[in-house]
């Protein structure tokens, strides 16, 4: 699954949608072996609006993946869950959604969503194959979209995470036996065992010697293989950590520095205590954080000439945590944002913010290995 967001091109209802850079590569072979069928089959009397008409193809099938994971937005967006991003990359498009939906019933409606819309789209492109024959290129065109249509439909619905299927079924084993970790591990399952076909397929044509059939399932079936395995290893987190909150685990020591503070000094005073962070003060104002990340973009030589405030995160950047805030939004956000460690703000209507306390993502992997070790605790969802 594409991890950066890649190029945006365009916003829908609110959603950012981004081309992965893989996405590229896949354009321009849908294109070209939409241009080459044109070809072969001499659908074409002009032959200069050959690869147009091609790209126009490749994009109206982008447009269908597209549709598709709009389709899901939408639903979920009804529900109130908030769609952060749609991304087009080699497999197709995946839509993420901020949180995962609070009810059985929402989760089959939003994952339901997806291979509904493909199967109109396909029903709308056999409207058309009626209408246009396929020795024409209005109709082959739309047999080629009613085919990947139909397809990107039928295949979602095989019931295996992370394809459509595996949150229909895991929707339906959650709502049966209430549990959502159970569920999970359900549809991991089956999406493994999917996987596993979808590689052994593409495996049997790599061993009859057609590669060029067989290449395509196997980096398939790997990608599938590797996002189950993941959902698996995010509901193990989710369960060691349910029920903590930044204030079970913070440091209520949080040490300061001044911000006139050289770098050679910090670099010290690091040293010497061996602690790998800092709010920086001046004048008992909070001006900023410092921390060995911060110290080490600057090199060894030039510490002497370069002041804490030079380098440090500056007030307005730095990201902060309630006490009551649950440990495992706190983790993604530290893991989104690529930093070790967040200030803890106790908001109070008399006497304003203070910073009570720090919690660094060494601590959370901490209390996640410690409640690893002990064994997995009763289910709270
Ligand atoms: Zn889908």
């Amino acid at each position: 699954m594409p991890t950066k967001s890649g190029l945006q091109i365009a916003k829908i209802f609110g959603i950012p949608i981004y081309l992965d850079v893989s996405w590229f590569f896949i354009f321009a072979l849908v294109t070209y072996l939409l241009g080459s069928e044109f070809q072969q089959n001499h659908i074409l009397e002009n032959s200069t609006l050959l690869w147009p008409l091609a790209a126009t193809g490749s994009l109206l099938f982008f447009s269908s993946v597209l549709f598709h994971e709009l389709a899901h937005s939408v639903v979920a967006q009804h529900y109130k869950i908030k769609v952060v991003s749609i991304t087009l990359f080699l497999f197709g498009g995946v839509a993420r959604i901020g949180r995962e939906p609070s009810k059985a019933i929402q989760e089959f409606n939003i994952a339901v969503a997806g291979p509904l819309a493909s199967m109109f789209l396909a029903v709308c492109f056999f409207l058309l194959t009626l209408r246009f024959p396929e020795t024409g290129a209005i109709g082959l065109l739309a047999l080629r979209l009613l085919g990947a249509n139909a397809m990107l439909g039928l295949f979602n619905l095989a019931p295996g995470f992370p394809l459509d299927g595996g949150r229909i079924l895991r929707s339906i084993v959650w709502g049966i036996t209430k549990d959502f970790s159970r569920a999970t591990r359900v549809a991991a399952t089956t999406g493994k065992l999917i996987a596993y076909a979808v590689i052994a397929v593409g495996g049997y044509f790599v061993f009859h010697g057609q590669w060029e059939r067989g290449v395509w399932p196997i980096i398939l079936g790997f990608f599938l293989l590797n996002a189950a395995q993941a959902s698996v290893a995010q509901i193990a987190m989710q369960e060691t950590l349910a029920g903590l909150s930044a204030a079970d685990i913070m440091s209520s020591e949080v040490p300061t520095i001044n911000r006139n503070t050289s770098l050679e000094e910090y670099g010290a005073e690091v040293l010497r205590t061996g602690r790998r962070f800092h709010l920086v003060i001046t004048d008992d104002r909070l001006v900023g954080l410092m921390n060995l990340q911060a110290l080490n973009s600057v090199p060894r030589d030039e510490w002497h000439e370069n002041s804490v405030q030079a380098v440090m995160i500056p007030r307005e950047k730095i990201l902060w945590a309630s006490p009551q805030e649950p440990l495992l939004s706190l983790l993604e956000r530290l893991l989104a944002a690529d930093i070790n460690q967040m200030p803890v703000v106790r908001e109070s209507e008399d006497d304003g913010s203070h910073i009570v306390g720090m919690v660094t993502r060494d601590s959370i992997l901490r209390v996640m290995q410690t409640r690893a070790e002990i064994g997995p605790l009763p289910s709270t969802r």
